[in-house]
């Protein structure tokens, strides 16, 4: 039977300017008799017939010279050196080349930066998290155009299994357990059972992986489309207490990140860092947050999220818009929204008010507005700007004229101006917002 033809498959999704750039590369390497491989995501997305967005090449020789070379060729392409790692970036009109050296790894102990040397091919796909990423496809040479499997991820990629290539893979390296439970909801695979009972047993090695790779693998669970399945699956699994003894996921809060994407299309990953953090108390949200080495922004939606939570009796229907912006104004907007998805009824509603509305409002008058009305400068002039904002917010006034009015009154600028709303707002009336 005619093998299909792969390399075909793969230049069709690259764009013009992609499909340029891989073609300088091939050619380059075939000039110096290197041998460059598509490997990783791509080739397994091209076998499952999936979108792949980047692509990532792997060579038997200096991947950054070759990159170099090839990108003198080409306009619009910008060719980034990364010398630590042995590896080059081509990146232009709507696409992304990864090339690296090929290389081999080794573990000095669990959790560490691998040490790495320039290695085949072979080692290169060993090195790998699981069988159905450890596939290439030759693009130069007399191999061109073939699938090089030495470890049976095609096989594995048809049975939708997820295999490690090792019994000591999750020890090495425990972030792949979270980005196994990210492939099984993405490509819609399962652990192969051997791998399945390595992984369980491996669970406790999650404690040697530092903050940082944990955040950043925890965040691309967090950009995929139901992240809620992959972050229920870690908690069965253990995974999530092992990230943090605090951490859990269960059914509401399934709910909570599914209502969380109809509120907002591409909900940011501060808030459902926040929704993750939502039923923790203030302790364990900062626990959790210095774990996961969070950056400044993220601690600060997932440590506000207990905070969030508290203040849900207090957002009932009856309390007016002024006092639902100054219960929620201090909190950063990822943990209001958060707070917007995991409650429900008057809570909820108000949330929303706050986040698509009210924290925008803003009154007609101005600092400069007021003194043209004759008002002294000074710190007075806050806070009549705070109780326009108010009255504006609760819909006590509605033109400019009628701010005009109320911030006469409260200044005592225009002791005959009444009206039915001067007797409500009244200056020291509305103490408390
Ligand atoms: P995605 O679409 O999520 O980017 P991908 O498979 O391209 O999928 P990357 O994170 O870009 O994933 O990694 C590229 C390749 O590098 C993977 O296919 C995998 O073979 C390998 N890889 C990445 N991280 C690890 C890891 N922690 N352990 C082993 N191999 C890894």
């Amino acid at each position: 039977m005619p093998q299909p033809n792969f390399i075909d498959k793969l230049t069709a999704a690259l764009t013009t300017a992609g499909r340029e750039a891989l073609d300088a590369l091939t050619r380059t390497a075939r000039a110096r008799s290197l041998a460059l491989y598509a490997v990783g995501g791509s080739v397994r997305d091209l076998l499952l017939e999936r979108p792949t967005l980047d692509l990532d090449l792997t060579l038997e020789g200096d991947a950054p010279a070759l990159a170099r070379t090839a990108a003198t060729g080409l306009t619009d392409v910008r060719c980034t050196i990364h010398p630590t790692f042995r590896t080059a970036t081509l990146k232009g009109d709507a696409f992304r080349i990864d090339v690296a050296t090929a290389r081999a790894e080794t573990y000095q102990r669990p959790g560490a930066l691998p040490t790495i040397r320039p290695g085949s091919l072979r080692d290169d796909l060993f090195r790998r998290d699981f069988t159905a990423n450890a596939l290439a496809l030759a693009l130069t040479g007399d191999r061109a155009g073939d699938l090089i499997d030495p470890f049976h991820g095609a096989a594995d990629l048809e049975a939708g299994l997820l295999r490690t290539l090792h019994e000591a893979s999750f020890r090495d390296d425990a972030t792949r357990i979270l980005r196994g439970a990210r492939y099984e909801a993405r490509l819609g695979f399962r652990f192969e059972p051997q791998t399945l009972r390595w992984l369980r047993r491996d669970i406790r090695y999650l404690d040697t992986i530092s903050g940082r790779r944990l955040r950043d693998e925890l965040l691309r669970v967090l950009r995929e489309p139901r992240p809620e399945r992959i972050l229920m699956r870690l908690h069965g699994l253990g995974a999530l207490a092992a990230l943090h003894p605090s951490l859990s996921f269960d059914e509401r809060l399934a709910s909570a990140f599914a209502r969380l994407r109809e509120l907002r299309d591409e909900p940011p990953a501060t808030a459902c860092l926040a929704l993750l953090a939502w039923e923790l108390t203030p302790p364990e949200a900062a626990a959790l947050a210095a774990r996961l080495s969070l950056t400044r922004r993220e601690a600060e939606a997932v440590r506000a999220a207990p905070d969030a939570q508290a203040l849900l009796p207090a957002l009932s229907a009856d309390v007016p818009p002024s006092r639902v912006v100054d219960l929620l104004s201090p909190l950063p907007p990822p943990a209001v929204w958060a707070l917007a998805a995991a409650a429900e009824g008057p809570p909820a509603d108000r949330a929303l008010h706050y986040l698509r509305r009210w924290r925008y409002l803003k009154p007609a008058l101005d600092g400069h507005a007021l003194v043209a009305l004759g008002a002294p400068p000074g710190p007075r002039l806050g806070e009549v700007l705070r109780r326009l904002k108010a009255a504006k917010l609760d819909g006590e006034v509605r033109t400019r004229r009628d701010e005009e009015t109320l911030a006469r009154s409260l200044l005592g600028l225009h002791a005959s101006a009444s009206s039915p709303r001067k007797a409500r707002l009244q200056p020291g009336r509305r103490s408390g917002r």
